[in-house]
């Protein structure tokens, strides 16, 4: 994770983030997209074999013969961490995680792998943040996550909206309930982040009612719904402040008690939610002490497909807060029955 990061690190700095790569779905991506798939499935095979790994990206955009200097500017970014890479390994590692695509993943498997190489590629974009975001799934359930966040301060205190220069890396243990917490380039001892209860103890395991309930958002509208959360804050009935952030950072913050809640609200009927975009976060934030669910309080199940099919939107809070949000939810008449 430490090596995706210095790569996307690299490659933020070089692109041309102007002019972003249309895949043929419309949807934009980058070279470190497909950098951080290869390195990361090369990885993972590397240590364990053979993996079922189901990643957003395919091989196919880069092997367009139109798009070769995307593939040659992947190539020499892995170069520090992939020395002898070629084209041909490139391309085949990009697609040890692309056997579901199109297809159901195996789901029935006692276990698969799910990346999201590059979450928030708008964020990414803009040069604020994104996230590389692998988990292990059994059963439907996430029980070992990580999430490298290059631009995301370990200072709570820092501003989030400017890459930080040392960027933040958490690796989550579900069943054991260990999160570590290290600096992205690997340099320092990662270290366990204390379990929430224990954060909130010095003022109890529920906020004072004056105090801000701190709501980390999508800063992109279409991506969840600001008018049904609001409604839903609404009903809360406490002060509220809202953070808009760019990736499954938003599960980080969560989890080290930064922000007490998370919500995604479809913006639309059928809005499709990726198990890569929400595993590897719920896994962390899990790991740490706090609830994930979706929005009317039901377990997220990642065995239902490559979306979440069985769940509706997403709510990630800490102990205390998530039956109110689940109350606030229903009194705000939000998800559609
Ligand atoms: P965020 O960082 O909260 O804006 O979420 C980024 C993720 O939202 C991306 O990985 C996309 O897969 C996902 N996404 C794209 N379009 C939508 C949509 N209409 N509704 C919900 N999520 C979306
Ligand atoms: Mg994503």
């Amino acid at each position: 994770m430490a090596d995706a990061c210095a790569v996307c690190r690299s490659l933020q700095a070089s692109l041309d983030l102007s002019a972003p790569l249309v895949k043929a779905d419309e949807s934009p991506v980058t070279v470190a997209d497909f950098a951080a798939q290869a390195i990361v499935a090369r990885r993972l095979a590397d240590a364990l074999g053979p993996v079922r790994l189901v990643a957003e990206e395919t091989s196919a955009f880069l092997r367009d013969p139109a798009h070769a200097p995307a593939l040659g500017a992947a190539l020499e970014a892995l170069r520090p961490v992939w020395p002898d890479a070629t084209p041909d390994a490139l391309l085949s590692a990009i697609d040890l995680g692309s056997p579901a695509r199109g297809a159901q993943p195996p789901v029935d498997a006692s276990a698969f792998f799910t990346l999201d190489p590059i979450d928030g590629t708008k964020g990414f974009l803009r040069r604020r943040q994104y996230s590389i975001c692998l988990a292990l799934i059994e059963r439907g359930t996430a029980t070992l996550g990580a999430l490298g966040c290059p631009n995301l301060p370990l200072d709570p205190g820092a501003p989030l909206d400017r890459p930080d220069p040392a960027g933040a890396i958490y690796a989550a243990d579900v069943p054991a309930r260990l999160v570590l917490e290290s600096i992205a380039d690997g340099a320092a001892p990662a270290r366990p982040l204390p379990p929430l209860p224990e954060r909130e103890a010095g003022d109890g395991t529920e906020a004072p009612a004056d105090r801000p309930v701190t709501v980390v958002t999508s800063v992109e509208p279409s991506h969840s719904s600001r008018t049904r959360l609001l409604a839903v804050l609404t009903a809360l009935g406490r002060p509220f402040r809202l953070v808009p952030l760019d990736s499954q950072c938003k599960y980080a913050l969560v989890a080290r008690g930064q922000a007490d809640a998370m919500l995604r609200l479809p913006s639309r009927r059928d809005a499709v939610y990726h198990v890569w975009d929400h595993a590897p976060g719920a896994a962390v934030a899990g790991a740490a002490g706090c609830v994930v669910t979706d929005l009317v309080g039901r377990p997220l199940d990642f065995a239902a497909g490559v979306s979440l099919a069985n769940n509706i939107g997403i709510l990630c809070a800490a102990p205390w807060l998530h039956p109110l949000l689940v109350e606030a939810v229903e009194r705000a008449g939000v998800v559609p029955a």
